[in-house]
């Protein structure tokens, strides 16, 4: 019974481990998503303040080129000498202006290119993870739906394996079982537990070959149940 109870309860086990590592995956991917869009996010904001910084030269190219138009018009009407060194004067500086201005775009495009390439690169990778992450979700989905039956039937035969074997049995082996990583009861392996490999003295391992009776590990706790060569076909009900 103990041996039946291990052997399901070990399948549970690798059904659970089965799915285990999907949501971790999933939980992975999408963690991977969400700090590149955080990344994108932030690209995007400054690409805004270089639109913003190229919108507002544009506007003070336009002033300038009005003012340049109108000196330029002063021009013809002036009368004196000084009037018309003092409005080139103006134009000079309005010239210097624009182009001051103009070679201030030329680097905010240049910026601009520079952000729209990173941001690219974060799109194509944030566009495959989520093919990915679709991907997995799918799997889940139907790993769930596959297992499900087989769960259901194992759990079953477990509550039919438990209402078979003594209570005090039963509640050790769950107490080895929930500190031992799943293992609550083991055969033994060449004169070793087979949990923990202590030794198990030759009178002791006799002992289990008998199944007579629960003998349990002295450095573990585990059940000890006989190497499969000595577990008879039929094996008294308790073990
Ligand atoms: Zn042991």
């Amino acid at each position: 019974m103990i041996a039946r109870l291990q052997a399901v309860d070990d399948e549970l086990m690798d059904l659970e481990l089965e799915k285990g590592d999907l949501p971790k995956q999933i939980d992975a991917i999408n963690s991977e998503i969400s700090r590149l869009e955080t990344r994108k996010t932030e690209l995007d904001d400054q690409l805004g303040e270089v639109e913003k910084k190229k919108r507002v030269n544009e506007g003070s190219i336009e002033l300038h080129k009005v003012k340049l138009d109108k000196y330029q018009n002063q021009l013809y009407s002036v009368t004196t000498n000084r009037e018309y060194d003092a409005i080139n004067q103006e134009i000079e500086t309005c010239r210097a202006q624009i182009e001051s201005v103009d070679n201030a775009q030329v680097s905010l495009l240049e910026e601009e290119e520079e952000i729209q390439g990173q941001i690219e690169p974060i799109d194509v990778r944030i566009d495959a993870l989520q093919a990915d992450l679709a991907e997995r979700e799918e799997e889940l989905k139907s790993k769930h739906a596959d297992t499900e039956t087989e769960e259901l039937e194992l759990q079953h035969d477990r509550e039919k394996l438990i209402v078979r074997i003594k209570k005090p049995v039963v509640a050790h082996y769950e107490r080895i079982r929930a500190s031992r990583n799943g293992t609550g009861a083991a055969r033994m392996y060449g004169g070793a537990c087979g949990a923990c490999f202590a030794v198990i003295p030759p009178q002791r391992q006799a002992e289990v070959r008998k199944l007579d009776d629960i003998i349990l590990c002295e450095s573990c706790g585990v059940i000890v149940l006989p190497e499969e060569e000595h577990m008879p076909a039929i094996a008294p009900d308790e073990i």
